[in-house]
């Protein structure tokens, strides 16, 4: 297992600055994510850490050693991409054992290899077979087997599911997972999907223009963004405006258009005055809805429109001239539009107060 270590990564294209002196560490065995809207820089860092791209400054570091201008195939990096580049004339066995044979391999040692490559991505059964009579997530196995078998030191890979349906993707995903941490495998991913990176990942980074805006668990990250930008990013969220009245330890008190709310700091190393003009942000799901006013953090309102998903209900809940989304579990107050008032409440550490 190794670390990746990513020092004042600097990659221009032209006039395009694609990373803007990133500094990051992904830690010895860990499956890491990059996200962030399209543009901002993913698949620029995932292939300056695979050779394919050489900064104009900064280092690159695969435990102590400094790969930043080392070729591409020098690195031993395992690599799976969007699309799954498997050779069609071949079998799967044979796609697998390619990078075995580039590398002089024994022939023995190659037919031992490739059977437990595939014995890992459960696909020992079809290995006479070619690409063409495989489905797309078998396809996408023996790929992984191919990165696999080559003994990477880490593993590198590019929206790997892109190509396929939704239920296969959810099995995939899990199955990457897996196998990540069976070959203990330092893995680095970069995908658009937020919920294949809040469900398998260790931690991720979400970047924007070539910068790095917060690196966490998963958990951090949905929780506790820093950013209004982050918080945007990932998941659904309600917004409204405040200002600063006070601080009592950790907790801050605003005053909204809403009413006065008490909430915690986004990023608690960056303490705004009293009287600053702040971002005030709420997961849909954290609300909760009553008949009576909680003592903090009550909203009163009605329900307009609502969505009925069998699991969960997504409503408007509509407060004078403010409307919030609010999302229900197991719901109850489907079809109340027209019934009487409500109040929406909402637990203090669910409040996240973010500089504007
Ligand atoms: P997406 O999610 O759309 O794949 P991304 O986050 O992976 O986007 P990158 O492909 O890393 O983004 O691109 C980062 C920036 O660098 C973009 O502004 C892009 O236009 C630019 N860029 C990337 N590759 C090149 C290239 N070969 N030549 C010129 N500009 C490039």
């Amino acid at each position: 297992m190794i670390s990746i270590r990513i020092e004042k990564l600097t990659k221009r294209f032209g006039s395009v600055v694609a990373l803007h002196g990133l500094d990051l560490t992904i830690e010895p065995g860990e499956l890491f994510f990059l996200l962030g809207p399209s543009g901002c820089g993913k698949t620029t860092l995932l292939r300056s850490m695979a050779g394919f791209y050489i900064p104009e400054e900064g280092k690159i570091l695969f435990g102590d050693e400094d790969v930043t201008r080392l070729e591409p195939h020098k690195r031993n990096t395992g690599m799976m991409f969007q699309s799954y580049a498997l050779w069609p004339h071949m079998s799967v066995a044979e796609n697998v054992a390619f990078g075995l044979q580039e590398r002089k391999v024994s022939k023995e040692e190659i037919k031992k290899k490739v059977g437990e490559a595939l014995e890992s991505v459960r696909m020992s059964a079809y290995a006479e077979r070619k690409p063409n009579q495989l489905s797309g997530g078998q396809q996408q196995r023996v790929a992984l087997a191919r990165a696999l078998v080559i003994r990477p030191r880490c593993l590198l890979l590019d929206e790997p599911l892109s190509n396929l349906d939704a239920k296969l993707r959810l099995e995939m995903r899990t199955e990457i997972r897996r196998v990540c941490k069976e070959f203990k495998l330092t893995t680095v991913y970069v995908t658009h999907d937020q919920k294949e990176a809040l469900s398998i990942s260790d931690r991720m980074a979400i970047l924007e223009s070539g910068h790095i805006l917060q690196v966490g668990s998963p958990r951090d990250v949905y929780r506790r963004p820093k950013r209004k930008t982050v918080a945007h990013f990932i998941g659904d969220t309600d917004f409204f405006a405040g200002k600063v009245l006070g601080f009592d330890g950790e907790q801050v008190t605003v005053e909204t258009p809403l009413g006065q709310f008490q909430g915690i700091l986004g990023d608690p190393l960056v303490i705004p005055h009293v009287g600053a003009s702040v971002t005030v942000s709420v997961r849909p799901e954290c609300w909760s809805l009553g008949t009576v006013p909680q003592v903090q953090n009550s909203v009163r309102g009605r329900i307009g429109e609502s969505v009925y998903l069998g699991e969960v209900a997504q409503y408007d809940f509509v407060s004078g001239e403010n409307l919030l989304k609010i999302y229900e579990l197991n719901p109850s107050h489907v079809g109340q539009a027209s019934r009487g008032e409500l109040y929406a409440t909402v637990h203090p550490q669910d409040v996240v107060i973010l500089l504007s």
